[in-house]
């Protein structure tokens, strides 16, 4: 037996690693390379194996850096089945499509800008169509959690809550005749997490591989992020101002949501109309209303008193463009969480158009904002700043709430390893910086004496 990491090997994303025993191939995760034009780019060149050759595919969780070559792959021939759980099926529904949209429009735009500079266009293709990537749906099959499904010759699987975001799996394989247990952690979530909670714990495996996202950082404790989003709220609606929120569709949308909630639940906020106005964010909070076994126990307790945490007075679930622009033209106060959440695109940008020059108006951002997004030019004190090709003097109020990541940090990291139990026979950390996945890797070498390694692109280890 033997595995290869073809993604997110000393780098986050691109996560795609192969596990091949004498039985058959599977593959865990077949993500998406992000992070500006160039590593885009790569997601191009043509998996370094052999596509047929794969028998089964293994999906920890929605996230595009995990799922978003899939399209790719069944392009590229793969006819075999996709395992995920049922949320995360849903959740790669609304995901996929809508990036195989943004591959579309990314094409057309590159074939005008080409045309314009009477340059050869012919060669433009998207990376691939909404039309891929519904044919890459059909492959899904559901798996409950915590039931192992059959693999066939290869062995079997099992689904285990790893917290971070709706459906998202620790995914435990049982290899060959002696089920020899290899475990991938995928993305692992928050300790105190509003919705999502921990990840749950694990026998130690023989072969661990695992994430370091924040592997060398620790969460920055900026005091109680639920009091500082009641303060913001508040001081913005008394001035008659809106909170303009632009947030990630899927998991913060609805974690910050989880938080509004249980403020009017507590009486601190009443009265005040809250907009999720994106169609992909109402969506998605369908699938998390629809899910609530994957919540974390303490929402789940909530949950049985009657506290549905998406649902409060004054919610109101925009999808239609004229109630969008409803919302702008209405002067009362109100809070707006609306997509993308790097205000690079969606209805967001619209929002932003209409309160960045009102001075009663606070942009709040609660997650990362990249270099060269609007959102960190906003972020980031520029003005005036340019939208829809205008420009807008800024005299909305900028702030920030950090801490809303749904990646455990360091010290979780290092908590769940040693829950193991362990140390395995192997360990492999990835999906982090070079700099994270060393530090993690040598924490874990000197605390549990594990034996671990960082693999570079394309590495094979055998599993002997
Ligand atoms: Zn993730």
């Amino acid at each position: 037996m033997k595995i290869t990491f073809h993604g997110a090997a000393r780098e986050v994303t691109g996560s795609c690693h192969r596990v091949q025993t004498g039985d058959g191939t599977v593959l865990l995760d077949c993500g998406m390379i992000q992070g500006g034009r160039e590593r885009h780019e790569r997601n191009r060149e043509p998996f370094p194996f052999a596509v047929d050759r794969v028998d089964a595919v293994v999906l920890s969780h929605a996230h595009i850096d995990h799922s978003g070559r899939l399209p790719v792959l069944v392009k590229a021939g793969y006819r075999g089945p996709i395992f995920a759980t049922e949320p995360t099926v849903k959740l790669c529904e609304i995901l996929l499509p809508d990036s195989g949209r943004i591959q579309e429009e990314d094409a057309r735009w590159k074939i005008k800008r080409l045309k314009k500079k009477g340059e050869a266009h012919e060669w433009v293709r998207p990376l691939y169509t909404e039309d891929d990537a519904m044919a890459a749906l059909e492959r899904f099959v559901p798996v409950p959690f915590d039931e192992p499904h059959d693999l066939g010759p290869i062995g079997s699987v099992s689904f285990v809550k790893a917290g971070h975001i709706l459906g998202a799996a620790i995914v435990d394989l049982r290899l060959g005749d002696d089920a020899q247990r290899l475990t991938f952690s995928g993305d692992l979530g928050v300790e105190g997490a509003r919705l999502m909670g921990a990840p749950q714990a694990v026998e130690c495996p023989e072969f661990l591989l695992m994430e370091s996202t924040y592997g060398d950082r620790s969460r920055e404790e900026t005091g109680d992020r639920t009091e500082i989003l009641h303060r913001i709220i508040e001081a913005t609606i008394d001035r008659g101002g809106k909170v303009v929120i632009p947030s990630f569709a899927v998991g913060r949308t609805q974690a910050i949501l989880a938080r509004i909630n249980d403020l009017v639940e507590s009486g601190k906020l009443s009265g005040v109309p809250v907009y999720v106005d994106s169609p992909m964010a109402a969506a998605a909070t369908r699938v998390f209303e629809l899910h609530p076994e994957a919540y974390s126990e303490e929402a789940r307790r909530l949950l049985r008193l009657g506290d549905q945490p998406l649902e409060f007075p004054g919610l109101r679930i925009t999808s239609s463009v004229e109630e969008s622009i409803a919302i702008n033209k209405s002067r009362t106060p109100c809070v707006i969480i609306s997509a993308s959440g790097m205000c690079t695109a969606g209805r967001v940008k619209h929002h932003l158009k209409h309160n960045i020059s009102d001075p009663n108006s606070t942009v709040l951002f609660v997650g990362y904002q990249a270099r060269g997004t609007l959102g960190r030019v906003i972020q980031s004190g520029t003005d005036p700043v340019r939208i829809f090709g205008e420009w807008y003097p800024v005299r909305a109020r900028i702030e920030t709430i950090e801490g809303f990541s749904a990646h455990a940090d360091r010290e979780e990291l290092l908590a769940w390893f040693e829950s193991l139990g362990g140390p395995p026979r192997r360990t492999w950390i990835v999906h982090g910086e070079e700099d994270a996945a060393e530090s993690l890797a040598e924490a874990l070498a000197s605390q549990f004496g594990a034996k671990v390694d960082v693999p570079h692109k394309d590495q094979t280890f055998s599993l002997g």
